[in-house]
């Protein structure tokens, strides 16, 4: 029980508000709007409790306040138990919500009330975001118990532990205590900024980040101490694949294609393990350099195995393989979870004698019977796609196995490279030549005619086209989710568009479908046996068509701007102008559609990130969803670069100074790096 609120406590303590209302400035009624957060002195007069059914609610009770001019304004409260407690006729705080009723007059809706007297108003109240069935008041009062407990005797142990930063770096200045940010950040002093608040831009917000990622950078730097005396295949080969490859590639590698393959080649013929990040870009050509680090392996008599969050992309690298390196003499071969019975104990066999120069796969690679010969690289591509424990497993299928990390979140190799100590980055900062920019738009709900023409126009030039939808039939998504459009639907659109663009050949891929069935469809719409692939986001994961040009998502609102983003470089992949037609839903609002419009304005990944850090606000992590699970509850990795620094330099030096984290002053650090480790998360595979 006690471990149980221990957790409770410690978790409502690291749950920060994300908005603050400022008790300090108080209104008048006379000046009150409909919307506005309401901080009004007054008396609480004409209680008026009714017992009635109001819908669910089994009563409603109202009463005034009335301010220091004698203005009126009507309070009211559901579900409320007796009131005994209220404070009649006393002066009151009170503060809340301010809405129109149906009568069109002004009201505030279940108001907390904070008695003058008893001198308990806060300067500053913390709003929290919490699910509907937790009050606002109750997470307070747990907050309230919680940093009781912090200001326990010292010596009492509450269980209740902050702060990864030892004590000694925090007195040279380095860092507030995470205990001491807690606290101001739950209960703001009188002097706090409410702005700053509001922006998670405060002291105490950075010295959190900085403790959360100086915990982060410490695990990462004696992961790196690891990784540099783990061996690794040296391949460093007669080079007779690798320049086969170069003289028959049907293009000339781009710059930064050149420079990352200098890189790998390095790291490869070194006698340690590789672990390069490979960011760039959708479309940037990261496969290609996948594919010159394989045909190095081979040619050293190694083995790749390479990895792909989906059956249809490992089978388009599997594909494409075949199509750029089927005349060097390779066997290849594909594992996905469609392979099964004998077939599949036919391949694991030749897989374990080394008849594969490289297999392709999904997670199948890492399941029970899959044995490589000698694995010398293991490539993961999209890898903030998979979890750390898959990429592990990966890796174990070869104790020599160099690795190659995949990724195109749009951060700067700088930063990636400040990030992930434990990696090396290379970057495909340039995009292959001879790309068209795409052209994004929005249109309505009901421009479907519209955007039909654009299709059909290019289906004309014998081009192809994506549709993408959120749900697979109109009959999905339980109350609440349906839009009450049924061209939300894959099965809806595609049976429109079957008239609409009549004479062309419309298909469908969703995730019900068998696996057959999908790799059809896929396959008919690559070699052109399909005008149009209407879709739900599966085919964001790297599909790679050159000839389709459009791209229309429908209600492109309720996706994310990384995903839209993905989604978008779906086209724009050949020789002609490509287009992404953002279709709005019925359901719109303002902060969905300035997303959109940053999308349509600009192509640059780094640049859409950017902006959807500006636009989420602070409090929302996303940027840790976007770099897979790093397990990062304060500190963004695009917004807090500069802290990222700081803890890493910090963290380096504090191991110089007690490299086994043994000794007192690490105790913090030792317990914060444990929770990690607890909770699931092997720091030694980061990337
Ligand atoms: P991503 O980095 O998103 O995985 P891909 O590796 O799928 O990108 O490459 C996208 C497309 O660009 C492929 O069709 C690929 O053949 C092509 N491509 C790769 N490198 C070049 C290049 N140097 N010049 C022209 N086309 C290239
Ligand atoms: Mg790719």
């Amino acid at each position: 029980m006690r471990e149980r609120n221990i957790v409770a406590f410690a978790d409502a303590l690291l749950h920060l508000p994300y908005r603050y209302i400022d008790l300090r400035e108080r209104h008048i009624v006379a000046n009150l709007q409909a919307g506005m957060d309401a901080v009004i002195e007054g008396r609480l007069e004409g209680l008026n409790v009714r017992p009635r059914r109001y819908g669910n609610f089994r009563s409603a009770s109202s009463a005034r306040l009335v301010d220091s001019n004698n203005r009126r304004i009507k309070i009211v409260w559901f579900n409320l138990p007796a009131y005994a407690q209220f404070p009649a006729g006393e002066p009151v705080l009170l503060c809340g919500k301010v809405t129109r009723a149906a009568d069109g007059t002004l009201e505030i809706v279940h108001p907390e009330v904070h008695r003058m007297a008893g001198g308990d108003v806060p300067p500053i109240r913390a709003v929290y975001s919490l699910p509907e069935e937790v009050p606002q008041r109750l997470f307070a009062s747990v907050v309230n118990e919680a940093l009781a407990k912090l200001d326990a005797p010292a010596g009492r142990d509450t269980g209740l532990e902050f702060g990864g930063i030892p004590v000694e770096i925090i007195q040279e200045g380095a860092a507030m205590p995470a205990v001491e940010a807690l606290r101001y950040l739950h209960r703001p002093p009188t002097d706090a900024n409410i702005e700053q608040l509001d922006n998670a831009d405060t002291p105490a917000h950075r010295a959190l980040a900085l403790d959360e990622m100086f915990v982060f950078q410490l695990a990462l730097c004696r992961e790196r101490a690891r990784s540099r005396r783990r061996s690794g295949a040296a391949i460093a080969g007669p080079g007779r694949l690798t320049e086969a490859f170069g003289a028959s590639l049907p293009f000339a590698p781009t710059g930064a294609q050149l420079r990352a393959i200098d890189e790998i080649a390095i790291d490869l013929a070194a006698p340690t393990q590789m672990n390069r990040l490979l960011i760039g870009d959708v479309g940037s050509g990261k496969t290609l350099v996948a594919f010159w680090a394989a045909l190095r392996a081979a040619e050293a008599g190694y083995q790749t195995a390479m990895m792909a969050p989906t059956e249809l992309l490992a089978e388009q690298h599997y594909r494409s393989f075949e199509k750029l390196c089927g005349r060097l003499g390779l066997m290849s071969t594909l594992l996905t979870g469609n392979s099964t019975g004998n077939e599949r104990a036919r391949t694991l066999r030749a897989i374990e004698r080394g008849d594969f120069a490289i297999v392709f796969g999904t997670q199948a690679l890492i399941q029970e019977g899959v044995r490589m010969r000698k694995l010398g690289l293991a490539v993961i591509d999209e890898q903030h796609r998979f979890g750390v424990f898959d990429r592990a497993r990966l890796i174990a299928l070869g104790s020599q196995a160099n690795v190659l990390l995949m990724t195109a979140t749009p951060i700067p190799r700088s930063l990636a490279q400040t990030l992930f100590r434990n990696l090396k980055v290379s970057a495909l900062d340039e995009v292959p030549p001879g790309r068209m920019p795409i052209t994004t738009e929005i249109f309505s709900e009901r421009a479907t005619d519209e955007v039909d023409e654009i299709v059909r126009g290019e289906i004309a030039k014998g081009h192809r086209a994506y549709y993408v939808l959120p749900l697979i039939d109109s009959t999905e998504g339980g109350a609440g989710e349906e839009d009450g459009d049924e061209r939300a639907s894959v099965i809806a659109m595609a049976k429109r568009l079957n008239v609409a663009l009549q004479g062309s050949r419309v298909g469908t891929l969703h995730g019900r479908m068998r696996p057959a069935d999908k790799e059809r469809a896929m396959r008919e719409f690559r070699d052109g046996a399909l005008d149009v692939l209407v879709s739900t986001t599966v085919v964001e994961v790297g599909i790679d068509v050159p000839e389709a040009t459009v791209m229309v998502i429908v209600a492109a609102d309720r996706y994310g701007m990384a995903q839209l983003h993905q989604l978008r470089g779906r086209v724009g992949r050949g020789p002609a102008v490509s287009r992404c037609c953002l279709m709005l839903s019925n359901r719109a609002r303002g902060p969905a559609l300035e997303r959109l419009a940053v999308l349509a304005r600009s192509a640059d990944g780094a640049e859409v990130a950017q902006a959807d850090l500006r636009l989420r606000g602070p409090g929302d992590l996303f940027g840790t969803r976007q770099t897979g699970a790093l397990p990062l509850r304060f500190a963004h990795i695009i917004r807090d670069w500069r802290i990222i620094e700081t803890a890493a330099d910090l963290a380096e030096r504090w191991l110089e100074r007690d490299p086994g984290l043994d000794t007192a002053a690490s105790a913090g650090a030792r317990s914060a790096l444990k929770r990690i480790s607890d909770s699931g998360f092997s720091l030694g595979d980061i990337g």
